[in-house]
C-alpha cells in the first residue's frame, strides 16, 4: 500500500497542508520514504464536525454490531502483513518479534473487547422497581445504564507504537463505548499509524459504520490543542510525558465546558526487596531485575525505576551481583532523538548528584539513539534531598536505595507519590512482618505485585494499569483492560418510562439476556 500523508478524515482524504515531516529510522538516522503533511484548522474542524454528526449514528448500534466493527478491525491488521512490521520497524527501532508480538497483543484486545461487547453486563444495567404503596411517598420505578460518552479524542504514546497508538487501548476502549474517536497520530511513527488508521477505515465500510466513526490526522502541539478545544470533543485518552499529559489535562479544564482527560504519564514504579528475599533468592532477584529496567531499552511506563532495601548481613553481596548483572545488559535503540536525549541529559544530571554513586554502566550502543544503561545507588537521606530521584528517567535507567531500618523503608514508602505499579519482593515471614508496608503502597499504586518484576501489562477483565497522580490525571480508571471502557460512558437514570421506550438493556423481558443488578441484587449468572 502507497502512503498518502494525508489526514484521514471519515470516510476521506485530506491534504491541504503546507508543513510536512518524515519519520527518521532510529537505528540510522535516515529519512524514511513519505511526507507527512500537518493538518490544517479546517481539518481539524472536519474531523471534529464528522465525529459528532457519526456518534449520533453510532451510539445506537447494538453491542453485536460494534462487536463486528473491532473483530473486522483486528482482520484488517492482520491482513496489512509485513508491510505494517517493516514499517513499524524502521520507525521505532524495535525488533521485528517485539512489534509481532505487540501486533498480537493489539489483536487480541480488540477480540477480548468484542466478547466484552457481546457478554453485555458491562453495562450495568440496574433496575429498582417501583413500590406505589409506600409511605408516606410512592417510590417510583428507577432504572440505569452506562451511555456512551461522546466523541473521544486519543493521543497515542510513542513507545507501543501499535497497541498504545491508532488502534490501541484508548481507540477500542473508546470505540467499544460507543464513541467515535479522533487519533492525533504520533509523529515518531506517522507510516504505521497511517496504515492503522486505513484498517480501521476498511473496517467501518465493511460493517456499516457511519462515516466520520474515526479519523486520524497529523501534526504537533499546536494541532493537538487545538483539536483538545474543540467542544465536539468529550474526553481525552493521552499515554506519555507528564509535561504532554498535564499540558493537555489544563488546556481541557480550560474550555468553556470542561472535559475528562485520562491521561497515563508514567512511573517509577517502586521494588521493594525485603531481607528475607535477600537472603533466599538473591541471584534470582539480581538478574530479574537488571532484565526487568533494560526490557525494551528501558522505554515502559512500567520500567522499575526504583529498587529499595534494608541493610542487612546479605544487602552488600546483592548490591554486587546486580552491578554484576547490570554491567553485561546492552544499551540499545531509543524510538527518537528527543528520548535519546532527555534520557542522556538526565542520567548526566544523575551523575554529578552528590551523594549518588553510578553503581554500574551496561555497554553502550552505537546505534543513531543508542543509549548507555545506567545503574545510580543511594540512601534514604540523598534520595529526599534530590526531588528528581523520585522521578521517571524514561530509559535504561534504575536506582538503588538502601535504607537503615524497617521504620526508613515504611517512612519512604508513605511519602511516595502516585505510581501505576509497586512491588515487594519477600518471603511469607518478610510479609507477614511488612504487612503495613503493603497498606501504605495500596494507597500510591494501581497494581500491587509480589515477587514478580512489573514490566508486562496482561490485557485482562482485572487489569488496573493507572493510579494516583502524577502517574495518572484519573485515579479513578485503568487505560488496559475492559474495565478501561468506563472512562467514555457515563451512568443515565431512566424514571418512569415504559417497556416500549425503555433501552434493550433495562426491558423487564431482558432480551438481551444479561446480568442485572435488581432491587440491590445481581441476576442472571
Ligand atoms: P509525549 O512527548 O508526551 O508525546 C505524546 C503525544 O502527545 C504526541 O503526539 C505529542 O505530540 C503530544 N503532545 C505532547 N505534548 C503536548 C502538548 N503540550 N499539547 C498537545 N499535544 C502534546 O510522549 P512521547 O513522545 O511518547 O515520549 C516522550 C517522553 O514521554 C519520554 O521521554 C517519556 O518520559 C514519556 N513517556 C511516557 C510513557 C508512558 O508510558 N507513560 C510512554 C512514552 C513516553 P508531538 O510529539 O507532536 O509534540
Amino acid at each position: 500500500m502507497n502512503l498518502t500523508g494525508k489526514q484521514i478524515i471519515g470516510n476521506d482524504l485530506a491534504g491541504g497542508g503546507t508543513n510536512s515531516f518524515q519519520a527518521i529510522n532510529p537505528k540510522n538516522g535516515e529519512k524514511l520514504a513519505t511526507a507527512f503533511l500537518e493538518a490544517t484548522a479546517t481539518e481539524v474542524e472536519a474531523a471534529a464536525v464528522k465525529a459528532s454528526q457519526a456518534f449520533q449514528l453510532y451510539r445506537v448500534k447494538s453491542g453485536e454490531e460494534r462487536a463486528l466493527f473491532l473483530e473486522t478491525i483486528a482482520s484488517e491488521i492482520e491482513a496489512l502483513g509485513p508491510e505494517l512490521i517493516e514499517r513499524c520497524v524502521s520507525e521505532s527501532g524495535l525488533p521485528v518479534g517485539r512489534i509481532e508480538g505487540e501486533r498480537g497483543r493489539t489483536m487480541g484486545q480488540l477480540l477480548l473487547f468484542a466478547q466484552f461487547l457481546r457478554e453485555g453486563s458491562w453495562v450495568q444495567a440496574t433496575i429498582d422497581t417501583a413500590m406505589p404503596d409506600r409511605k408516606p411517598l410512592p417510590k417510583p420505578d428507577i432504572r440505569s445504564m452506562q451511555k456512551a460518552l461522546g466523541p473521544v479524542l486519543v493521543f497515542g504514546a510513542s513507545n507501543f507504537p501499535l497497541a498504545f497508538s491508532v488502534a490501541g487501548g484508548d481507540t477500542v476502549s473508546a470505540l467499544a463505548a460507543g464513541c467515535p474517536v479522533i487519533v492525533k497520530a504520533h509523529p515518531a511513527h506517522p507510516g504505521t499509524c497511517e496504515l492503522i488508521a486505513t484498517a480501521i477505515i476498511s473496517a467501518a465500510k465493511k460493517t456499516n459504520m457511519p462515516d466520520g466513526v474515526f479519523s486520524m490526522l497529523h501534526g504537533g502541539i499546536a494541532i493537538g490543542t487545538s483539536l483538545v478545544m474543540r467542544p465536539e470533543i468529550k474526553a481525552i485518552g493521552f499515554t506519555g510525558s507528564y509535561t504532554g499529559g498535564k499540558a493537555i489535562f489544563d488546556a481541557a479544564a480550560s474550555r468553556a465546558e470542561p472535559i475528562p482527560v485520562y491521561a497515563e504519564m508514567g512511573s517509577v514504579n517502586p521494588v521493594f526487596v525485603l531481607p528475607g528475599a535477600i537472603k533466599d533468592t538473591a541471584d534470582s532477584i539480581a538478574q530479574g531485575f537488571s532484565n526487568s529496567v533494560n526490557l525494551g531499552v528501558g522505554q515502559f511506563c512500567t520500567n522499575p525505576g526504583m529498587l529499595l532495601l534494608q541493610r542487612s548481613a546479605e544487602s552488600n553481596s546483592f548490591l554486587n551481583q546486580v552491578a554484576i548483572e547490570f554491567a553485561a545488559s546492552s544499551g540499545g535503540t531509543m524510538l527518537t532523538p528527543g528520548i535519546q536525549s532527555a534520557y542522556t541529559k538526565r542520567t548526566a544530571q544523575t551523575k554529578s548528584l552528590n551523594g549518588v554513586k553510578l553503581l554500574a554502566e551496561g555497554k553502550t550502543s552505537e546505534d543513531f539513539t543508542g543509549v548507555t544503561p545506567a545503574l545510580f545507588y543511594t540512601n534514604v537521606q540523598n534520595l529526599q534531598q534530590h526531588e528528581s530521584l523520585a522521578e521517571e528517567n524514561f530509559g535504561p535507567s534504575s536506582i538503588i536505595v538502601q535504607a537503615e531500618e524497617k521504620e526508613d523503608l515504611l517512612k519512604i514508602a508513605s511519602e511516595l507519590s502516585g505510581h501505576l505499579t509497586a512491588t515487594v519482593f519477600g518471603t511469607p515471614e518478610d510479609l507477614e512482618t511488612y504487612k503495613e508496608l503493603l497498606y501504605i503502597l495500596e494507597q500510591k499504586a494501581g497494581r500491587l505485585i509480589i515477587n514478580t518484576f512489573p514490566t508486562g501489562v496482561e490485557v485482562t477483565h482485572a487489569m488496573v494499569h493507572g493510579g494516583p497522580f502524577p502517574a495518572t490525571t484519573n485515579a479513578s480508571s485503568t487505560s488496559v483492560g475492559t474495565n478501561a471502557i468506563y472512562r467514555f460512558t457515563r451512568p443515565v437514570a431512566y424514571q418512569g418510562f415504559s417497556e416500549a421506550l425503555l433501552p434493550a438493556e433495562l426491558k423487564d423481558s431482558n432480551p438481551l439476556n444479561i446480568t442485572r443488578k435488581i432491587n440491590g441484587k445481581w441476576k442472571g449468572f
